[in-house]
């Protein structure tokens, strides 16, 4: 064993610290944040973006609407009497949230399906099919000496670099080792990346449609490929490709982490099947490498990787990751035919159970502008039934609020889930208005049935 000491030894972010908030301003739930009742508008280490989601958190107000018990029972019967109930949302939700949605399509024979992105429904399918080789952001930290970030948009998720990325010093690797490629086709990706350690970033500029430079790259990592043409068919030396220093990058690392933020092609961003090939050559691609040397891909923060935690719960309940059918008393799994957007298409549901989740988490409410506009519009005439803090349907026939004055301890917990699949307990500001969520399911979940508990589900 090596006697040169690691890196943790020395590093200050090791020290004891207690971590007593999780940050909901972006996807990286960031668990370091101290809060001190005798300064409550300081919020240790958050960002701005966090500074903000603090403010928001503590400055809401109770909504008039409040949580009534009569609407809940008239919510279950409603849930009953529909012939084809949609429950969705749930991106923004607590996982006890989402895990007692999943027993309560089960037990009215809905259909469920969490609101996921384009390319978060396009990944999940080409996993399905080829696995993934991927690793926790803590890893990726520890260990990995060339990080490629590609199409990522790091003022979604201002500390993930500090935290888990080129920027943080891992047990294994310190950031100063670490070599950085930013990988982009917007002409003017440098600006948003070269505030914060320049040293380290090479940038790569390729084309628009993703498909073509993944492709190439599957190619070049096969076991026994030759490089690139040095000279052309008329002997004049040729430039190399734009993608070759991501390719020569990997020759030489020893653990490579593909943090990607989105895949993208020419095709039309609604048809979001055209994504799946992509996933499937970016996991043939890291396939390839993981015969000489480690190389993971893991999903960056912000708005494309949410509701990736709806997705684990629905899959621990029921076996699918998304479009799952229990009309017929079992899980039945169709990612185009059960899709909430296509059975909206086809007038197929006649009752929405829409969970809009808690409005100061993640600043990515404007993300889904598309999807409430769908859900508003489809809410005119048909009735749609929201949960939530604050209402996003104008349309909706009721919303529910889960929005409590209580100043006493939360009765349930509460659990978020980071996009590489880390689940975080999700302490509650103290002075802040409580979101009771999952105590509002639990009482829909105990007049549809009451005889079984909701924490037996
Ligand atoms: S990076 Fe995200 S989770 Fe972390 S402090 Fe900033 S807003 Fe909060």
């Amino acid at each position: 064993m090596s006697d040169t000491p690691r890196v943790s030894d020395s590093n200050p972010l090791h020290t004891a610290v207690t971590h007593s908030m999780v940050c909901g301003g972006c996807n990286c739930w960031c668990d370091d944040i101290d809060w001190d009742a005798r300064r409550p508008n300081e919020f240790g280490k958050a960002c701005s973006l966090g500074k903000h989601y603090f403010q928001s958190s503590l400055t809401r107000s109770e909504k008039t609407s409040s949580t009534k018990d009569e609407w809940i029972a008239e919510l279950a019967t409603a849930l009953q009497r529909a012939r084809r109930p949609l429950l969705t949302g749930l991106h923004l939700s607590f996982l006890e949230t989402q895990r007692l949605a999943a027993a309560v399509a089960d037990r009215c024979g809905a259909v469920i399906d969490p609101f996921m992105s384009a390319t978060a429904r396009a990944k999940t399918v080409a996993f399905q099919q080829s696995g993934e080789i991927t690793a926790s952001w803590g890893e990726v930290k520890n260990r990995a000496d060339l990080v490629i970030y590609w199409r990522c948009r790091p003022e979604q998720a201002p500390r993930f670099r500090e935290r888990y990325g080129d920027l943080a010093d891992g047990e294994f690797v310190r950031s100063a080792d670490r070599q950085v490629i930013v990988v982009d086709s917007n002409p003017d990706f440098k600006d948003t990346w070269q505030h914060q350690g320049t040293d380290n970033l090479q940038f790569v500029r390729v084309d628009e449609d993703d498909r073509i430079t993944l492709q190439a790259l599957v190619e070049a990592s096969r076991p026994g490929t030759a490089g690139p043409q040095s000279t052309s068919s008329a002997g004049d030396p040729s430039p190399p490709p734009n993608w070759w220093p991501i390719h020569a990058a990997l020759s030489r690392a020893k653990y490579a982490a593909i943090v990607v933020g989105e895949l993208q092609t020419e095709q039309s961003s609604t048809a979001w099947l055209s994504r799946v090939p992509l996933f499937q050559l970016l996991q043939l691609w890291a396939t390839n490498w993981n015969h000489q040397r480690r190389c993971v891909s893991v999903p960056f923060p912000g708005t494309t990787h949410l509701g990736r935690v709806a997705q684990s719960v629905l899959t621990w309940r029921t076996g699918y990751p998304m479009s799952v059918d229990f009309s017929v008393g079992y899980p039945r799994y169709d990612v185009v035919a059960n899709s909430w957007s296509e059975l909206i298409e086809r007038r197929e549901v006649d009752f929405i159970l829409f969970f809009s989740g808690d409005s100061t988490l993640c600043s990515a409410q404007d993300a889904w502008a598309n999807e409430y506009q769908r859900l508003t519009k489809w809410a005119e005439q048909h009735p749609l039934w929201e949960i939530g803090t604050v209402p996003r349907i104008g349309t909706a026939r009721r919303f529910i609020s889960t929005l409590a004055a209580s100043t006493e301890p939360q009765a349930r917990p509460r659990t978020v889930g980071r996009p590489d699949g880390v689940l975080l307990p999700y302490p509650k500001l103290p002075p802040a208005i409580d979101n009771r969520e999952p105590e509002v399911m639990e009482r829909l979940w105990s007049m549809l049935n009451p005889a079984t508990a909701a924490d037996q589900q």
